[in-house]
């Protein structure tokens, strides 16, 4: 029976991974975040679970699996559910992103997260802003070249390129052979040759089961295969041809894409203006010697929101926020030098432009994933009308985190697994036309159904 495999998320969706790994002395999860439509069928922006039902709401439509010894005893109090002492050996997780994370939160915080090195500066810099998912629990850090033995498996993380940093996959030695997981993956950012590496060191292994994602595996996936160094190249000519204020919405975590726009700033004689919440993660990311990021104050200036009328002072703001207002640029600032800033705005910062009254003719660069559904629809809509609004020109702007279909299939052949699981996507039949030249089978995944590793 064991080794054995059981998927109670990613499974014909894209996000949502929660792997449950078990062996005959050890039951890891390997990610447990949340689906980018779960429960979106009950929940909305208007309509959210109660955070003081703990995991209650949430079971109610299936949207966490009802494993005994995985939560937390606050999670379950208001559950049919009895609380028992941890039999989940840890949480190993592959990356910082929240449809990997989201859901630690009701996990027992006895049970320990084992993390990238990065990944735990990012946890603890979201902890002192705001909170992080992993908050409460013991970290475990490790990177490439570690390996960790959890129970009778031992687990060898590899570093792969993703749009986040400290984005691993993994090798995993149990009783019955290897079987590996790639995470979150692409080849086309900066550090593409770390998914190569990935590759090596899992084919080296010869796996019984790939878990692989394939969010980008569809029919007709006619979106041009941009890079990170596509971007900046784009980004820099639409610099350069701007004289007014440029603006931009990017996901704060993705550090190429700062990197990128750091860049462009730099190269035109611009200077980049970042959130508080992204200068505390620049500064916690300057203690991981493997990553280059700008530095807050020499490189890049931070936008200081206006938190009441009259005049403000330190006491105005949270001790976390306060070593930045040196740096600080209000509203007024940004006013003065508009052809001098290249902005980030986050979407829900917007309102700032009423105080910032840019002058018209500048740019706008959407630097995100195009919507996928209504919803995202909407929004981008109101991100329109605010870019009409003050009278910008709007560009859309993105090299994806993940791979293309053909590249995961280049992937699933030079890893060559017996068994192919697909995960992380919508489409887990498509893989089906990967066959051409491998000696592998498919195994689609159904939720919560265990499948054994060998034969
Ligand atoms: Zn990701």
């Amino acid at each position: 029976m064991f080794p054995r495999l059981t998927c109670f998320g990613g499974v014909g969706e894209i996000g949502g991974n929660k792997f449950l790994l078990e062996d005959e002395g050890a039951r890891v999860l390997l990610d447990f975040g949340t689906g980018f439509s779960d429960g979106s069928d009950y929940f909305d922006s208007t309509i959210s679970p109660r955070a003081v039902n703990g995991a209650g709401d949430l079971f109610e439509f299936g949207l966490l699996p009802q494993i005994p010894g995985l939560y937390s005893e606050k999670a379950l109090q208001n559950t049919d559910l009895k609380y028992v002492e941890p039999e989940i050996d840890a949480v190993v997780l592959s990356h910082f992103h929240w449809d990997h994370t989201g859901r630690i939160g009701y996990v027992d915080p006895k049970i320990p997260v084992y993390c990238g090195e990065t990944t735990s500066l990012i946890h603890e810099a979201y902890g002192e802003s705001s909170s992080s998912p992993l908050d409460g629990h013991p970290i475990r850090k490790f990177r490439t070249g570690d390996r960790f033995r959890i129970g009778s498996m031992e687990f060898v993380p590899v570093h792969v390129d993703h749009s986040i940093p400290g984005a691993y996959g993994f090798v995993v030695h149990t009783t019955e052979g290897a079987m590996a997981y790639t995470g979150d993956f692409r080849f086309h950012g900066p550090a593409g040759s770390m998914t190569r590496d990935f590759i090596e060191a899992a084919r080296l292994e010869k796996p019984k089961l790939l878990l692989t994602e394939g969010t980008r595996v569809r029919r007709g996936d006619s979106k041009a295969n941009m890079s990170e160094g596509a971007v900046l190249e784009e980004a820099q000519r639409m610099v350069k041809g701007t004289e007014a204020m440029v603006f931009s919405t990017f996901r704060g975590n993705d550090v190429d894409r700062i990197n990128t726009f750091y860049e462009a700033s730099r190269t035109s004689g611009r200077r980049l203006v970042v959130s508080m919440k992204m200068a505390i993660l620049l500064e916690r990311l300057r203690a991981d010697r493997k990553l280059r990021v700008p530095q807050v104050g020499k490189d890049v200036d931070v936008y200081v929101r206006r938190k009441k009328s009259g005049r403000l002072d330190d006491s105005d703001y949270f001790p976390w926020e306060r070593p930045f207002l040196d740096h600080g640029v209000s509203a007024s600032d940004v006013r003065g030098r508009q052809g001098e800033v290249f902005l980030h705005l986050e979407a829900w910062n917007f309102p700032e432009l009423v105080d910032i009254k840019p002058e018209r003719g500048g740019t706008y660069i959407h630097s995100a994933t195009e919507a996928f559904n209504e919803e995202g629809e909407r929004e981008e809509g109101v991100i329109r009308n605010w870019v009409k609004h003050v009278g910008f020109r709007y560009a859309q702007l993105h090299a994806s985190g993940h791979a293309p279909m053909g590249e995961v299939e280049e992937l699933v052949e030079q890893v060559g697994a017996k068994k192919v699981v697909p995960v992380h996507t919508e489409h887990p039949g498509l893989f089906r036309e990967f066959r051409k030249r491998g000696r592998w089978s498919l195994e689609t995944p159904r939720r919560g159904v265990p499948m054994a590793l060998g034969a």
